[in-house]
């Protein structure tokens, strides 16, 4: 299996030790790498978009052509700002910032407001209790008939999954847990 996690810009090497505990876990071989530009996306059987600044990442990967090469990658776990870039529909979207459309769901960015702008709180997901760690996170306005919610903080979805696309607007790879690490590992 050979996994990338998006090394454009954020918080790229703590998924990396995640992804290696994940698979030590499943028992699983690998080769995880960290992607710079288009050519590293080939033969990925799955790709992780880290937290970070959404509108940069979206430049940055607009530069390097990745929005129709990222079509062809089997599966895409989206965390924080990657959450954005997964989301088909983006509220507000800052300098004709550009998303992939991969998730029916529409996503609001920094809308916890500036007191909550970084807190932990404890999620009860489908995938079992972890520490919730949210940095200047967005909010999941809506979502589709396709997706399934994994996980709510208040009355809010913040780890959702359509097919091969998953999402959390916090960051799973500081919680403490490789539950949803392993979960994106073992789809198929
Ligand atoms: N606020 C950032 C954005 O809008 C996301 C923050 C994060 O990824 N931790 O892109």
């Amino acid at each position: 299996m050979k996994i990338g996690v998006l090394a454009l810009q954020g918080a790229v090497s703590e998924h990396v030790g995640y992804l290696e505990k994940g698979m030590g876990n499943l028992k699983i071989t690998g080769e995880i790498v960290e992607v710079r530009n288009n050519y590293e996306l080939d033969g990925l059987d799955g790709l992780i978009i880290p937290g970070g600044e959404s509108t940069t990442l979206s430049l940055l990967m607009e530069k390097e052509g990745m929005f129709e090469k990222l079509r062809g990658v089997p599966k895409i776990f989206g965390t924080c700002a990657g959450a954005i870039l997964l989301s088909k529909n983006i509220l507000e979207p800052v300098n004709g910032q550009r998303s992939l459309g991969f998730l029916d769901i529409k996503i609001s960015r920094n809308e916890y407001g500036r007191q909550l702008e970084s807190f932990e709180a404890p999620l009860e997901t489908k995938l079992g209790n972890l520490n919730g760690v949210f940095i200047r996170a967005p909010i999941i306005e809506k979502v589709g008939e396709g997706i399934e919610v994994l996980a709510t903080y208040g009355e809010r979805p913040v780890a959702v999954q359509q097919g091969n696309y998953l999402a959390t607007t916090f960051h799973p790879e500081l919680s403490g847990s490789t539950r949803f690490h392993e979960h994106f590992l073992k789809i198929e």
